[in-house]
């Protein structure tokens, strides 16, 4: 139907004719036609040729259809980079963005820093990008999550190293000055995982099949092996976890036990140094 609409029409016609609202509809527009936003403006009269209708109805078709506009285009901006996004790995959030710069705030110079469940790269690279003096270790269990993750790394030119690892399985006596993580911390059977963007999203990234704190419990159990003293374990969570995860965290012996609060006042990034506790 949006086809039969959209064949011949000028380009300038086009917001008033997709079904989307404005920004998506600029953003499917752009995608179709390989053009920027400035060329929809300086290409306004030009018609639309049928095979650009059809590329363009099958995408408003998926984005209909649910798909999220991140895997479409295959594109998502996080920490003023540009990620490639695919069903692999979980769509950056811009929550997530505390996590980042509560990393790079603790990062000594030449610091090591672990990113566990690394997905896009997202932390990882922003981190490596801003800090290239870092060394930025970066680790997935899942390999179509790393052939991302090391696209976006060498498209942001960010020096990380990727492992092949499930949780710490893979990392063998290697210590560091940071752990990071944005684990799947939603439990099985929560609702949000049948509605919006979850839907298309891995399970794999977002639920622990379970009570939704089990990934964060084996990072809390293994950090502390892999912490240099007084290095600092943060992790992002759901937003009723925090007390659940700082009492983990006091429980496994970590000091400085603490949660952050992201920009919806939502506590969403919880940490602690290892050792020290008294
Ligand atoms: N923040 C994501 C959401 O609730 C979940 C991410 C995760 O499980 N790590 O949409």
């Amino acid at each position: 139907m949006v086809l039969a609409v959209l064949a011949g029409q000028r380009i300038g016609a086009l917001q008033t004719l997709l079904p989307l609202e404005p920004l998506e509809n600029r953003i499917l527009a752009c995608h179709a036609l390989g053009i920027t936003r400035i060329g929809l403006i300086t290409q306004s009269e030009r018609l639309l040729t049928g095979a650009e209708a059809a590329t363009l109805a099958a995408l408003v078709a998926r984005r209909l259809a649910g798909e999220p506009i991140a895997y479409i285009v295959g594109r998502r901006e996080f920490y003023g980079l540009d990620f490639a996004v695919n069903a692999a790995v979980l769509i950056p959030r811009p929550d997530t963005e505390l996590l980042v710069e509560l990393a790079l705030e603790r990062l000594p110079v030449r610091g090591r820093m672990l990113d566990m469940g690394t997905g896009s790269g997202a932390i990882a690279v922003a981190v490596a990008h801003t800090r290239p003096d870092a060394g930025v270790t970066a680790l997935d269990v899942s390999g179509a999550a790393l052939a991302v993750a090391r696209a976006n790394a060498q498209a942001n030119r960010a020096a990380v190293r990727f492992v092949q690892s499930d949780w710490f399985g893979a990392i063998a006596a290697e210590s560091f000055d940071l752990i990071v993580s944005n684990p799947p911390y939603i439990a099985d059977g929560d609702v949000h995982l049948a509605q919006g963007d979850l839907r298309f999203e891995p399970a794999g990234a977002l639920t622990d099949h379970a009570d939704g704190l089990s990934a964060l419990r084996t990072i809390v159990a293994g950090a502390p092996h892999h912490l240099a003293p007084g290095g600092w374990l943060l992790m992002e969570h759901g937003y009723d976890q925090a007390a659940q995860v700082r009492a983990l965290l006091a429980a496994g012996g970590y000091s400085e036990v603490r949660s952050w609060r992201d920009l919806a006042g939502i506590e969403r990034v919880s940490g602690a140094r290892a050792g020290g506790a008294t």
